[in-house]
C-alpha cells in the first residue's frame, strides 16, 4: 500500500484497484506503440468503454435525449442518492487518475472527446442534439473535438477570434480555422466556437467531418502527449444547419466559463496522476539503486528531494480529491495552476533521482515530464490562471474584460 493510500475506504480502494489492474494489464503494454503513433488511441478507448461499462446511459440518451419522464424511480432515500453520487464522482476521478498514471496522452484524447465535446453537448444541447451526437461519442464509436483556439487567438481566444458564422436562411455559413485541437486529425464531430457575423455574439456549433468545406491537418509533431493526436481544423464556407447551433443559442457566456473550469479541474487531476506515478518510480529507484555501497535513499540530499516531492504530492492530492462539479472558477484556476506546476516539478525531480537512467526513455519518467509541460499551457497558461485569480480577488467585472476565453473569469 502506498503511503498516501490511507484515506481510501474499502469501497474506494476496490474501485481504484479495479481500474489500476485494467490500465496496467491492457493499456501499459500498448503505450510504446501509442507514443510512437504506430497505433491510434481510439480503438483502445472504445474497448475500454465496453470493458469497464463507462457509457451506462448512452442507450437512454439515444432514446430520450436526456429528457426525464417525470416518473423517476424514487425508491432511494436522499442519503442513498448522495452517497451514490459521491461514489460515481470518486470513480470518475479515479478512472482519470489510473488512466493518466499509465498514459496521460490517452487520457487527454478520451477526456476531450467525452468531457469537452459530449459533456458540453449533453449539458447545453437540445434533446435532438443530445440523441444524435452524444451516445456515439460516449461509446467511443465516434471521436469528438472541442475547438476554441485559433492561430491568432490563444490566451485571448474570444477577443481575437476570427472564425465567423453568418446566418443564411436555415443554416449558418462557418468560415475560419482552429488550431491545437486535440483529436482533430481523426475527429468525427467538432464543437466549434465562432462569432456571429452580424451580432458579434460567440456561440458554439456542432459540425460533422463529412460536411463540405470541413478539413483537418496532419497530426502535429509534439514534445509530449504523443498518444493524443493534435492538429488544425479548417472551415471553408461550411453550411451548418441552424438546428446545429448548440442549445439553439446558449444565452450567456456562462457555459464556456463552466466548461473551462471543468477542463482546468480535469487538467489538475491529470497533473496529479503523472506526478504520483513519477514519485513512486523515484522512491522505488532510490531504495534499490546503490552507490558507495548503499542505497542512494540513505543519502540525506536524496531524502530531501523525496520529502519535497511528497509535500507536493500530498498537497495536490487534497486538491484533486476534494474538487466538486460546483468548484468555483477562481478555485478551478487555483487548482490547475498549483497542480500543473507540481506535475512539472515532481517529474523533473524524478528524472534527477534516477540520474542518467532518468534521461533514458525506458524509465518512463522522461515521458511523464514531457507530458507534464502541456498541462501548464493547455486550458489557459499559468499566466492566464494568475490573471483570472487576481481579477476575481480584485472584484472586477470580469465579464466586461477583453480577455474572455481561456482567461475568462
Ligand atoms: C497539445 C495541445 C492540445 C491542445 N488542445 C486544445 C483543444 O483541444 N482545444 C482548444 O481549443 N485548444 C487546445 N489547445 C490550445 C491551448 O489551450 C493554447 O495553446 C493555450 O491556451 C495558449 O494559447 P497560445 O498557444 O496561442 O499561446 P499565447 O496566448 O500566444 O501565449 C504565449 C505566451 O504569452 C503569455 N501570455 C498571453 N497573454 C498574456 C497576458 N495577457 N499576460 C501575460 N502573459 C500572457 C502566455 O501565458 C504564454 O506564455 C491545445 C494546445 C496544445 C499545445
Amino acid at each position: 500500500m502506498a503511503v498516501y493510500d490511507v484515506q481510501f475506504s474499502d469501497m474506494e480502494r476496490s474501485i481504484r484497484d479495479q481500474f489500476r489492474k485494467y490500465m496496467e494489464k491492457e493499456l501499459a503494454p500498448l503505450t510504446e506503440k501509442l507514443e510512437n503513433q504506430e497505433i491510434l488511441p481510439f480503438p483502445f478507448i472504445k474497448q475500454m468503454v465496453a470493458d469497464l461499462g463507462l457509457a451506462p446511459d448512452a442507450d437512454w440518451l439515444e432514446e430520450t435525449g436526456g429528457v426525464k419522464s417525470g416518473e423517476g424511480s424514487a425508491a432511494a432515500s436522499d442519503d442513498d442518492d448522495e452517497e451514490a453520487k459521491r461514489i460515481i464522482a470518486f470513480a470518475g476521478n479515479q478512472l482519470t487518475i489510473e488512466m493518466a498514471r499509465v498514459n496521460p496522452g490517452l487520457c487527454s484524447s478520451w477526456g476531450v472527446s467525452v468531457g469537452l465535446f459530449a459533456g458540453n453537448v449533453r449539458k447545453h444541447g437540445t434533446p435532438e442534439q443530445i440523441k444524435k451526437y452524444v451516445p456515439s461519442v460516449l461509446r467511443g464509436d465516434k471521436v469528438g473535438c472541442w475547438c476554441l483556439t485559433e492561430p491568432g487567438a490563444g490566451s485571448d481566444a474570444f477577443g481575437s477570434m476570427r472564425t465567423t458564422a453568418k446566418k443564411a436562411g436555415d443554416c449558418y455559413i462557418l468560415k475560419g480555422s482552429k488550431t491545437f485541437i486535440t483529436n482533430a486529425p481523426y475527429g468525427d464531430v467538432f464543437l466549434v466556437y465562432a462569432k456571429d457575423a452580424d451580432t458579434g455574439a460567440i456561440q458554439a456549433y456542432i459540425v460533422e467531418r463529412e460536411w463540405e468545406g470541413v478539413s483537418t491537418s496532419e497530426p502535429f509533431h509534439k514534445m509530449g502527449m504523443k498518444t493524443s493526436p493534435t492538429g488544425e481544423v479548417f472551415f471553408d464556407d461550411v453550411k451548418v444547419p441552424a438546428e446545429n447551433l448548440l442549445g439553439l443559442g446558449v444565452k450567456d457566456r456562462d457555459h464556456v466559463r463552466k466548461s473551462l473550469a471543468g477542463e482546468r479541474l480535469g487538467i489538475a487531476t491529470l497533473s496529479y496522476a503523472l506526478a504520483e506515478k513519477a514519485f513512486e518510480i523515484a522512491l522505488e529507484y532510490a531504495k534499490t539503486r546503490e552507490q558507495g555501497g548503499q542505497p542512494i535513499a540513505n543519502y540525506q540530499l536524496v531524502q530531501e528531494r523525496l520529502a519535497r516531492m511528497y509535500v507536493d504530492i500530498s498537497n495536490s492530492r487534497r486538491i484533486v480529491y476534494s474538487k466538486q462539479p460546483s468548484t468555483s472558477v477562481i478555485d478551478a484556476c487555483a487548482a490547475k495552476l498549483y497542480v500543473a506546476e507540481v506535475g512539472s516539478r515532481v517529474t523533473q525531480q524524478a528524472i534527477h533521482i534516477l540520474g542518467g537512467y532518468g534521461y533514458i526513455t525506458e524509465y518512463e519518467v522522461e515521458r511523464l515530464a514531457r507530458d507534464a509541460k502541456l498541462l501548464e499551457l493547455g486550458g489557459g497558461t499559468t499566466e492566464i490562471q494568475i490573471l483570472t485569480i487576481a481579477r476575481h480577488l480584485l472584484n472586477e467585472n470580469v465579464a466586461a474584460q477583453t480577455f474572455e476565453a481561456h482567461s475568462i473569469g
